[in-house]
């Protein structure tokens, strides 16, 4: 293009004041903060004139450039975080937020936090009270453990755990224990931050109690037991239990800490599901302090419980940095309610959506993928089946347990799954989907029944059915 021809339809853009004043510009002031309307109006008209001075010949007409500012903006007002539908099957999926929660949890969210609540304050003697007050004699009563706080999340409670127990000491784990959970939580990492110096025993495959024994020395603050969560070593293998750590603690006076990660407090083998011990069992044990998450198997929002021998959990709640790590009051609510359904088994399976969702029968969720496939209009490029596969309870929790699921499982002649994928993601309500094979596959464990027609309607959406 030609120097002057360009210069020509430069000036052929109009300006940011004019289109401001425009009609759709006071449209969209009506509608938006001015900011980001103006922000979208800037950022558009600089790409126009980008394009043309490189000599290409993006489209100046009004409505076209209406179009493109339009979306700018609507990008800018839309809330980043946003609810979604979890169609994987991986029901404590850490990057959709792990466990949803239950109804009772949000109620108590909701009460606690829409005007002033005791979350200091001892009504009995009028005067400051405890925040953890509230939670350590449920989880006490749920666990069995004779001491119990909370902290940020699991990877805290440990991390104060051992700048508590074991600061500038030696801590005993196994290196088969030494994991890596979802990439940031590194157990020697941890370790490292809280001041503890990690003293690794036997091999990746075979840890013996003589191991621990030998290690044992004047330093030794701690003897640390790692759930291997997300992981699992099989074949030639042999680890230490906690039983046999805890009698070993005992002849040498050390204590024994349990890095529990999921922390089951339902009986999830009573139902065919995995081999996990509950909390309880593991309390039992004579162990000093186990710590596992809020938002895993436990079902409620994210925290780290700890719970133990009442002098380990005192010197947890002295330490400077559990200030630091202290849960928020909407927190507290929900884990409150959470735990309280723990109190009867049967009410838990029910209201708790994480525990419903592992435990929800094969034909029910056969049932539901069924209705979605019925919700899903035919046509000849088109194939939907119900198909029967596997989902994972996810978060690191009930390593190398498949759960018998079913799916609807969707196949174009020019679409791949791939894009098929991308259009469900990308759209509102976002639908994150799993593919297997050649396949689009929608497992119904995750999906609500109210979810149901949504995730219909977004499909035919994204096939052109509708
Ligand atoms: C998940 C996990 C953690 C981290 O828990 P968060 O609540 O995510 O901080 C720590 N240890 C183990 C063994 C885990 O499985």
């Amino acid at each position: 293009m030609e120097t002057a021809d360009i210069k020509t339809r430069l000036k052929g853009l109009p300006g940011v004041d004019e289109t401001l004043k425009g009609p759709e510009g006071r449209k969209w002031l009506s509608l938006y903060p001015r900011r980001f309307v103006l922000k979208a109006i800037r950022e558009h008209l600089e790409d126009l004139r980008n394009g043309i001075r490189k000599g290409g010949s993006p489209a100046t007409d009004p409505d076209s450039i209406s179009r493109g500012i339009e979306c700018l903006v609507l990008g800018y007002v839309a809330p980043s975080l946003r609810a979604a539908i979890n169609a994987t099957g991986v029901v404590l999926h850490t990057n959709l937020g792990r466990a949803p929660l239950s109804e009772s949890a949000l109620n108590s969210i909701l009460e606690i936090s829409k005007g002033y609540s005791n979350l200091e304050y001892n009504l009995k003697e009028g005067k400051r009270g405890k925040r953890y007050a509230h939670l350590s004699g449920l989880i006490k009563e749920i666990t069995g453990a004779p001491g119990a706080t909370v902290v940020n999340n699991n990877a805290a409670a440990v991390l104060l755990a051992l700048s508590s127990l074991a600061k500038g000491k030696e801590v005993i784990v196994s290196r088969g224990e030494l994991v890596e959970i979802g990439g940031s939580f590194r157990v020697p990492d941890v370790m490292a931050q809280s001041g503890a110096v990690l003293r690794e025993v036997g091999t990746t495959n075979k840890t013996h109690l003589r191991d621990y024994e030998r290690a044992i020395c004047g330093e030794t603050a701690l003897i640390l037991k790692v759930h291997q969560s997300n992981y699992r070593i099989t074949g030639f293998t042999s680890d230490v239990s906690v039983e046999e750590l805890v009698a070993l603690g005992k002849r040498h006076s050390i204590p024994v800490m349990f890095d529990l990660g999921s922390g089951c407090l339902f009986d999830l083998r009573g139902r065919g599901v995995g081999t996990e011990p509950v909390v309880k069992e593991v309390v039992e044990t004579g162990v000093d302090l186990v710590t596992f998450s809020g938002d895993k198997l436990l079902g409620g929002p994210q925290a780290g419980i700890a719970a133990g021998k009442p002098e380990v959990i005192e010197k947890m709640n002295q330490n400077p940095l559990a200030r630091a790590l202290r849960i928020d009051k909407m927190t507290l609510a929900a884990l409150q309610a959470t735990f309280f359904a723990y109190a009867d088994e049967e009410r838990a399976a029910k209201e708790i959506p994480a525990l419903r969702m592992l435990l929800d029968r094969p034909e029910s969720i056969r049932e539901r993928a069924e209705r979605l496939a019925s919700g899903i209009g035919k046509g000849k490029n088109i194939s939907v089946d119900v198909i029967e596969d596997s989902s994972e309870a996810g978060g690191g929790s009930l390593p190398g347990v498949s759960l018998r699921t079913f799916c609807v499982s969707i196949r174009h002649n020019s679409l791949t799954p791939n894009a098929l994928e991308e259009r469900l993601r990308t759209g509102a309500p976002p639908v994150i989907a799993r593919i297997k094979e050649d396949a689009l596959l929608l497992d119904a464990r995750t999906i609500s029944d109210d979810e149901v027609p949504v995730v219909a309607e977004r499909l035919n959406s994204v096939l052109g059915r509708r």
